[in-house]
């Protein structure tokens, strides 16, 4: 896990390695099913049913990385590999693997190699 600012949440937040996402993206997949079910259950509309379906997913985010309460669709974009490269001079993240600058300081790919 390392934290980086995030550019959807607005703030620092924890990213997870490829090894850590491995063990909760399963789990993504069970929160999907697990909301819906919860949802056809209680008739209740999508936010309620994010709420109190307590997926798996979240629980392990948090073992991972000391932070409670991250719905699980945050936690689909918070994949380290997904993010590009670290920027070596401002430290932000890219934002994708195939991003030709930084957003943040506009280092460009060529020069952060
Ligand atoms: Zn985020
Ligand atoms: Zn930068």
């Amino acid at each position: 896990m390392k934290t980086y600012y995030c550019w959807r949440c607005k703030k620092d937040m924890p990213f997870l390695e490829e090894d850590e996402w491995q063990q909760v993206s399963p789990h993504l997949t069970d929160a999907i099913r697990g909301i819906k079910e919860y949802r056809q259950k209680h008739g209740c509309d999508i936010a309620t049913a994010h709420k109190y379906a307590r997926p798996k997913a979240a629980l392990l985010f948090e073992e991972i990385t000391g932070m409670p309460g991250v719905q699980f669709d945050v936690i689909y974009h918070h994949r380290l590999a997904d993010k590009g490269p670290e920027c070596k001079k401002c430290g932000h993240l890219f934002r994708t693997p195939k991003a030709s600058y930084c957003v943040n300081c506009g280092q460009t790919a060529e020069e952060n190699k």
